[in-house]
């Protein structure tokens, strides 16, 4: 029995040793940056920023260009958002970290998106956004640019019944490339966004935001489909009756509760088509 005993002491001894031996040298190989911040953050964020992405861009709602991020859960004066790469293409492990001024933590010679300051100074202007689209989604340019206010048409665009703020670059900073390239910019705009869901960009897109990167991607959407069926009914020449301002109150709560449906369904689609993330 001692024997057994011993035997069974001296190989678990030897497996520790080898478990002590294997991690020093896992230690020695790993790259000096392999773990930095992202590690920290739960994978099921990086993901929603992946599907967020992926179905913008089936939607039709950003091309080459636009962006989501999110607050880190980590550190939430800091933001997640993808390297600059058109959103169909991204992945998790495009993901980067960004502090509260907007820039890269650890940036490793990737590139960056320009327009990070609308997302770093959203973020801290706005303690209750936990999530950032930005697009240039088509059907919301004419309200970018014309006399006439972006209303809510139907329940599902509920959020803009608290309104939809149009700003104008050139108001503060003259005639300009029209992108949000500096934190000064970057305030202007999250000004005028205030305590309201979306902000409309004067010939250039909007900024819709969320509690999370599912209801800021809601948000990005049916801004665009509000806005598209906003022109048609305005073709129709008639007046409009828009939801009332409690009426989208009411309707957005529940948009708050069944949004996880078309979300489920949107990030199918995307998986179908583009593999999973
Ligand atoms: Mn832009």
């Amino acid at each position: 029995m001692t024997v057994t005993v011993d035997a069974i002491e001296e190989v678990s001894m030897f497996s520790r040793v080898a478990m002590i031996v294997v991690s020093l040298l896992l230690l020695a190989s790993a790259p000096l940056h392999a773990q930095d911040a992202i590690s920290a953050v739960p994978r099921e964020l990086l993901d929603d920023i992946v599907v967020g992405s992926r179905i913008l861009a089936d939607l039709g709602i950003v091309d080459g260009f636009g962006h989501v991020s999110a607050r880190s859960p980590a550190n939430p004066s800091h933001f997640l958002m993808s390297r600059s790469l058109a959103p169909a293409l991204v992945t998790a492990d495009d993901i980067m970290e960004f502090d509260e001024n907007g820039e890269p933590v650890d940036a490793r010679g990737r590139a960056i998106f320009l327009e990070r300051f609308i997302h770093a100074e959203i973020y801290r202007a706005r303690p209750d956004v936990m999530a950032v689209v930005h697009s240039h989604s088509p059907g919301v340019i004419p309200f970018t640019v014309s006399k006439t206010p972006l209303r809510p048409m139907f329940h599902n665009a509920a959020f803009i019944a608290a309104g939809a703020p149009v700003w104008d670059i050139a108001k503060e900073f003259g005639a300009t490339d029209m992108l949000v390239r500096n934190n000064a910019i970057g305030q202007s705009l999250a000004q005028a966004l205030g305590d309201k869901s979306i902000v409309l960009m004067r010939g250039h897109g909007d900024v819709a935001v969320g509690s999370a990167v599912k209801v800021a991607v809601f948000r990005a959407y049916y801004t665009d489909v509000d806005a598209r069926l906003q022109t048609q009914a305005l073709g129709l020449g008639s007046d409009i009756t828009f939801l009332s301002a409690e009426e989208g109150v009411k309707a957005d709560a529940t948009n708050m509760i069944i949004m996880e449906r078309v979300w489920n369904l949107w990030k199918l689609r995307v998986q179908t088509l583009l593999g999973k993330p």
